[in-house]
């Protein structure tokens, strides 16, 4: 069997089923999977294959099966046989898991050897990718090679009638991994256990620096405004939203509105940060997530978690990345005494490695379903399936919210969010990832994708690769493969990529685009109408600056100095330092300057995520728009905006009202011109949940078939998998 198949619980489950069924024989697992061989009875075994699909562990994935008959041998028993390793086979990786609610039992009950420890795990849960070094998945392959089981726990792990038989990461406060206060420290220095003087130190208002699965958090109590504001300053994270860990579902339903189908994703076995709509009359302060509707929720995942919330004084917890500004986070003892330092006031570490970095992953739902922002602990390194073999190929992706693919079989093999590739940290991480991945998938690029921005960090990389052939991919065109891939499609269509940049073929800064697009190439049909926008990256971070793209905005944007807003326009008439773009996102930041909202972003899409804030939903009105050629064209639009002076939330209605009705009428055009009804939704600017909505109910109400993100973020975190699909394609073409 391939699959998820190791890590999970599978050979006890086939080792009871044998017993169960009088049959002889044995099961392993080797590189590529899970093989086992039965002798009995013809029916029991057919009832042995029969319950192998109905009957697997919970957190198995059975990819595929091959059934052979051989001659009997006599054997009268039936054993677990040893894992056997083989050059070039992989097995698929179990990314890590919740705590399972079995073990949440065993760590709080008072009679329960492993009470209070906060290392408790299982074959259904605990961590997994995180931790191991190289396939197979044996305890002498990960981090938790150190701890030698007590006789107790090395009795559950040869037991199959446990469960944690053959639990790799097994342990208990006998023999497994400790928590201390100091980096670098023995063991628990003070008269108080760890937690509690944890506890107490947070409901104090202290700052932790917590080590967890997949790296370190900096830890707050959420309700207290100081120790939220100082937190803020040490980390010099001005306005980015924190996401918030509670206890349980009722704390989450205190500060949120969670739905069935929020809770679900909430309480799953991966545990993300869900972003939910906040409720306005919780007791936290602004400071959390400031000019913003919603809040990033997540519930404890590890039995240190769960520890940390029972019995505390405080009912929710920042749990924000340790980590500065924008490095990758600290996953190292020592290291966090040296760059959290200056943060925390107290370390709440633990002497088990962290092999494998991994953020927290983020989704929101929408129409019921969770549709993943950042994909990395609790997903990675779970395989995408692209529905035919590929090459072997490395897609590097972008530069923001970077993240990269390897292809091997019929499988993408997405790496965890990289976080932006902007500094040297972030580079050294993508490169440990990538060597990591391709040891644990045993893949070998004939190959390598990546953007067409010549400045990407991601690009440079790709270029200096040797011995390999280079596939540039357009940012947009990846996008949309990316949305086609997960969705299994081949063929043509409809691809809307609204976005925030991504670098055109024609050298302009595209990001609202309108293509034809398959794996192998794209027409682009239509885009945004092209405007000067000045400063580079400093338009980014100052919306104000997209707003002068069009006329008369100068006496809308009043708080931006004179002098500046004059050297912007003379930078656009002599075209120094001035771009010409397409972009969505630009759009968006400059309603958002026109309306007032801000003139400074101290965060990427940050006005935009203000102005779908502050919509009025009553609203149904919206403003003119042209399409000229292959030009949509909104000048008609913002001139209005200029003239009105209507209030903000109206103007942001209309605006979002007049985008989706922009998008509808292209997508009718080019399906008139092409006859392709199969349209796909990407870029950034989705994740904008109001346009998705208006955009998706338009599209399927003129009779279009529509397909959005799901497993792959609409952001550029996103993009790696789409440029690794045009770049098989490619290779296929070419031979
Ligand atoms: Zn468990
Ligand atoms: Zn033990
Ligand atoms: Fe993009």
């Amino acid at each position: 069997m391939r699959g998820i198949v190791q890590g999970v619980g599978f050979r006890p489950f086939v080792y009871n089923l044998a017993q169960r069924l009088n049959l002889a024989g044995y099961v392993l697992n080797d590189s590529s999977g899970l093989i086992a061989e039965v002798e009995g009875a013809p029916a029991a075994i057919e009832g042995f294959l029969e319950a192998l699909g109905s009957e697997h562990p919970p957190l198995a994935w059975i990819q595929d099966r091959v059934v052979t008959s051989l001659p009997p041998t006599g054997d009268g028993e039936f054993r677990i046989r040893p894992s056997v390793a083989e050059t070039g086979k992989f097995a698929l990786i179990s990314p890590d898991i919740a705590t399972c609610a079995a073990c949440l039992a065993d760590c709080t009950d008072p009679g329960n050897r492993r009470y209070g420890y906060a290392f408790t795990n299982c074959t259904n849960c605990g961590p997994r990718y995180t931790i191991i070094r190289d396939i197979p998945y044996d305890r002498p392959h990960t981090t938790m090679a150190g701890f030698t089981m007590c006789e107790e726990c090395r009795a559950e792990y040869q037991n199959p009638a446990e469960r944690r038989f053959h639990a790799q990461p097994n342990a208990c406060p006998a023999c497994g991994p400790a928590l201390s206060a100091e980096p670098g420290g023995a063991g628990f220095s003070l008269p108080i256990s760890p937690i509690a003087e944890a506890q107490r130190r947070l409901a104090d208002g202290e700052i932790l620096a917590i080590k967890g699965l997949g790296g370190f958090h900096l830890a707050c109590d959420a309700r207290n405004p100081g120790a939220v504001g100082r937190l803020r300053a040490r980390k010099r994270r001005s306005d980015k939203p924190f996401a918030v860990m509670v206890g349980n579902l009722e704390a989450a339903r205190e500060l949120c509105v969670v739905d069935d189908d929020s809770a679900r994703a909430l309480s799953g076995p991966r545990h993300p940060i869900v972003i939910l709509p906040r409720r306005e009359d919780t007791a936290l302060p602004d400071d959390i997530a400031p000019g913003n509707p919603t809040l990033g929720v997540m519930l404890p995942y590890t039995p240190l978690h769960h520890l940390l919330f029972r019995g505390a004084a405080f009912q929710a917890l920042v749990m924000t990345s340790g980590n500065l500004s924008e490095e990758p986070i600290v996953v190292e003892n020592h290291d966090a005494r040296q760059r959290l330092g200056g943060v925390a006031d107290w370390f709440l570490v633990h002497n088990r490695d962290i092999y494998m970095r991994a953020d927290d992953s983020v989704v929101r739902m929408f129409e019921g379903e969770e549709r993943v922002m950042r994909r990395s602990r609790g997903y990675v390194p779970e395989t995408l399936d692209v529905g035919r073999e590929v090459p072997e190929l490395l897609a590097c992706g972008g530069e923001l919210k970077n993240v990269f693919c390897l292809t091997k079989g019929t499988h993408a093999i997405l790496s965890q969010h990289m976080g932006d590739l902007e500094n040297y940290e972030t580079l050294v991480f993508f490169e440990e990832t990538l060597a990591n991945l391709k040891k644990l998938f045993r893949v070998d690029p004939r190959a390598v994708a990546y953007d067409l921005h010549p400045g990407y960090l991601s690009t440079k990389y790709a270029l200096g690769l040797e011995g390999v052939e280079k596939i540039g991919v357009q940012h947009h065109h990846a996008h949309i493969a990316s949305c086609m891939a997960e969705n299994g499609l081949t063929g043509e269509v409809i691809g809307v990529a609204m976005d925030g940049t991504g670098y055109g073929v024609d050298g302009a800064i595209w990001g609202g685009e309108f293509l034809v697009a398959g794996y192998a190439g794209f027409t682009r049909r239509a885009h945004l109408r092209y405007v000067p926008l000045a400063g580079g990256d400093a338009a980014v971070r100052e919306p104000w600056r997209s707003a002068l793209g069009y006329p008369g905005a100068e006496e809308r944007i009043a708080g931006v100095p004179e002098e500046r807003v004059r050297a912007v326009r003379r930078m656009m008439a002599t075209g120094t330092n001035t771009v010409m773009t397409s972009s969505c996102g630009r759009l968006f930041d400059a309603v958002a300057a026109l309306v007032g909202l801000r003139h400074e972003a101290n965060f990427e899409g940050q006005a935009a995520i203000e102005l779908e804030a502050i919509v009025d939903p009553s609203c149904e009105e919206r403003y003119e728009f042209d399409i000229a050629g292959e030009e949509l064209d909104f000048r008609a639009m913002m001139e209005r905006i200029v003239k009105e002076r209507a209030a903000p939330s109206v103007v942001a209605a209309r605006f979002h009202n007049t985008l989706a009705a922009a998008i509808l009428e292209m997508c009718l055009r080019m399906r008139r011109e092409s006859g392709i009804g199969r349209v796909c939704l990407s870029g950034g600017t989705f994740q904008n949940m109001r346009l998705l909505a208006l955009a998706a109910r338009a599209l399927r109400a003129s009779g279009f078939e529509l397909f959005l993100h799901r497993k792959a973020p609409p952001n550029d975190g996103g993009i790696a998998l789409g440029q690794a699909v045009i770049a098989a394609e490619r290779m296929k073409i070419l031979g």
